[in-house]
């Protein structure tokens, strides 16, 4: 008998094998099926033609319209790839990431062989690859090493109406290079009709629109403003659910942030369940930058029968990414975008009201697959006067350190004269220019230094660079990459559930003992984690994200390999703590604040600038008399985000030329004696701070 199970069991498993198999093979039809309803499908040939007979390509289409997933494969199959790759740049890591996963599924490769992406800190090719979804910065970044961009047989700079900073700066390296490359064919698309400023910019004859289809979008506005935009969002979709039947379509709210999402997914959460079965099931899923490659897929999935979905995403789903089935759109009508004064210098994370654009974009999504319902949270007074047409270009508004220092490393001198599709403020570009030559990154000339060049190797802000640059000579660069990588995973180390925020605090306040500052705190973290030996269990007992410690070791890998590249020697100084918060001071010595009265802070170089300790620093309670912050976030209020200590005399010996003496000096410690900050905080009153204005 055991025989005849055995039997029937191998029989099982060849069957099992051979329907899996042809289920996936069905699967891939389907795919393949569905690739030849998309709008570009019938443009097929028309544009191939097009490409074959001009350089330089304007494309419009409507977002879903095929764009991003199809013209690369038609351009494989008529073989481009022979003679180089296809690059595509996206201005979103998740959109490189999901667009190449779909591509790959389409052509029925694995994800990094014949399709692959490249983000930072994350390179998915190999040398099959023919199809290179990317980041716009992997691309700047790959100027570097190959400025005529050999390797490649047609770049699409795609999203370019998103106009973001590194999208404005390829527009005027491609189109050099395409003016010394006749056999390279350049598209450039975008998802709104404003073509004719491209098409002036690059000089092209040729403008291919495609058609989309859309179904007409009932919009609706509220009475009265909101006064709590995010409770509006949950209370919306809770109604729609509720009210529509569910196979009906599925819900699409516009967040600002990660944050904001989770915020949101554990509120709806929390009342649905309260609803219980009274209620069809509502799946929720969250999208945003720093959102999980295994989770990013169930955005796709389709909803089961009897069930809605509800996607909260950032505006990452306003062009970048096309969700099948949303009938309905929520628009709080904000972003969080980066906003920079050029005249202090200093930049900082804003939610911001969108611009009508946007807002139409955002409402166009509801209407892809039949006619939608678009739920603005704000009234029609707000968006016919309140709302700019359109959102101001990244370059106009952003801090251009990076760039400049990417311009002047591909050996492009004069930035005053470079072919910007919209100029920066000139103010924006000579403080671009003074603070890399603060940071020992460019000399008086403007020209770029050695300690320059090994700046521009790293895949970081400029700031950050410096200070992994710097921790060369206080000998401890083991530290300061373990530091600089846990400052760029983009999501938070530290998680505190509702039900847990006394245990999570205090498993937390272990790394802060001492007040050893933020930055101290995160190497602390990362190495218990290390000595663990990257322990799971660990992390879940530290109340510590096991994603973001991931993230950190491959970034931290990654700086290792690039630290030998330009020959700084990995260097260990675990206990001496000032060598290694000079280090940091060397990057971040423009990011001082001084202590004022009532725990406020000012920044030294810009004292008009008030900000505050972050309440999730380890020194919020501390009030330490002198910081360096790695970034300002305003809220309410400008936070500073990930705090240490310094010396006031370091700020002089490290930046000489930045600080003088009398900017340190502490005249206002005759007042307030040193280390006295905390207490007297907490002898003043709130009642008197209030009436005292
Ligand atoms: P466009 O670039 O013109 O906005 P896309 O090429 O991104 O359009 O999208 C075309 C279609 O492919 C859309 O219907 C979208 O739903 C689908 N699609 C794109 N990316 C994915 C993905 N990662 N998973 C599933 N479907 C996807
Ligand atoms: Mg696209």
């Amino acid at each position: 008998q055991g025989q005849v199970i055995g039997g029937e069991h191998v029989d099982d498993e060849a069957y099992q094998e051979e329907h899996e198999k042809s289920k996936a093979k069905s699967a891939h039809k389907k795919l393949l099926a569905d690739r030849k309803t998309l709008p570009v499908y019938s443009y097929r040939e028309s544009l191939l033609k097009a490409v074959e007979d001009h350089q330089v390509i304007i494309i419009v289409g409507e977002t879903g319209s095929g764009k991003t997933t199809q013209i690369p494969q038609y351009l494989h199959e008529a073989g481009y790839t022979k003679r180089g790759m296809i690059g595509c740049t996206q201005p979103r890591r998740v959109a490189a990431m999901s667009v190449a996963a779909r591509v790959s599924q389409e052509m029925g490769v694995k994800l990094g062989h014949e399709v692959g992406y490249s983000i930072r800190f994350e390179d998915c090719t190999s040398d099959k690859t023919v199809l290179k979804y990317m980041t716009d910065g992997m691309l700047l970044r790959e100027f570097l090493s190959e400025p005529n961009l050999k390797s490649y047989s047609v770049v699409m700079v795609d999203e370019a109406h998103e106009r973001t900073l590194t999208t404005d700066i390829l527009f005027s390296l491609v189109k050099d290079v395409a003016r010394h490359r006749p056999d390279l064919k350049l598209l450039i698309s975008s998802a709104t009709l404003d073509a004719e400023k491209f098409r002036h910019y690059f000089g092209s004859d040729m403008i291919f629109e495609i058609p989309g289809r859309q179904f007409p979008v009932e919009i609706n506005y509220t009475k009265a403003p909101e006064v709590d935009y995010l409770d509006a969002a949950i209370v919306t979709a809770l109604q729609i659910h509720v009210t529509q039947p569910p196979g009906d379509g599925d819900i699409l709210v516009f967040l600002t942030g990660q944050e904001e999402i989770e915020t949101a997914e554990e509120i709806l959460k929390h009342r649905t369940r309260r609803l219980g079965s009274k209620i069809a099931e509502l799946i929720l899923c969250p999208i945003y930058a720093n959102l999980p490659t295994e989770i990013q897929a169930k955005i796709f999935l389709p909803t089961p029968v009897g069930a809605r979905k509800v996607v909260l995403a950032t505006n990452i789903a306003e062009t970048s990414l096309t969700i099948d089935g949303i009938k309905y759109v929520i628009d709080p009508g904000y972003v969080k975008l980066k906003s920079y004064n050029p005249r202090t210098g200093m930049e900082s994370l804003h939610v911001t009201p969108i611009s009508k654009a946007s807002a139409n974009q955002r409402a166009g999504r509801s209407g892809r697959t039949g006619p939608g319902k678009c739920f603005r949270l704000y009234t029609a007074y707000n968006y016919s006067s309140d709302l700019d047409d359109s959102t101001v270009p990244e370059i106009k508004r952003t801090n251009l350190a990076n760039v400049v220092l990417c311009l002047k490393s591909l050996g492009i001198p004069d930035l005053l004269n470079f072919d910007f599709m919209d100029r920066p403020p000139d103010e924006a570009l000579l403080k671009a220019l003074e603070l890399l030559y603060a940071l020992g990154a460019l000399n008086k000339h403007g020209e770029l230094t050695r300690v320059g060049r090994k700046m521009a190797e790293f895949p970081l802000d400029p700031m950050l660079s410096k200070m992994i640059v710097a921790s060369d000579k206080y000998r401890c660069s083991d530290e300061i990459i373990s530091i600089a990588a846990m400052l760029s995973t983009g999501s938070s180390i530290f998680y505190r559930p509702k039900d847990k925020r006394v245990h999570a605090d205090d498993a937390r306040s272990n790394f802060h003992m001492g007040n050893v500052g933020d930055h101290i705190a995160l190497l602390k973290v990362y190495n218990s984690w290390k000595d663990t030996n990257f322990s799971t269990q660990w992390c879940y007992e530290n109340y510590v994200q096991v994603r973001s410690m991931k993230r950190a070791r491959d970034i931290r890998d990654q700086l290792k390999g690039l630290l030998e590249r330009v020959e700084i020697e990995l260097t260990s100084n675990p206990d001496d703590l000032e060598a290694i918060k000079k280090a940091i001071a060397s990057g971040y010595f423009p990011h001082s604040a001084k202590l004022q009265m009532y725990g406020s802070y000012r920044s030294v170089k810009h004292p008009q600038t008030v900000v505050h300790i972050h309440p999730s620093s380890g020194l919020a309670q501390v009030l330490p008399r002198w910081v360096i912050y790695h970034e300002l976030v305003e809220t309410s209020k400008g936070y500073m985000r990930q705090v240490s200590e310094i010396k006031p005399e370091w700020l002089v010996e490290i930046a000489p030329h930045y600080y003088q003496l009398k900017d340190v000096e502490d005249l206002a410690s005759k007042k307030m004696p040193r280390g006295r900050g905390r207490a007297e905080l907490r002898s003043v009153k709130p009642t008197t701070v209030l009436m005292r204005g």
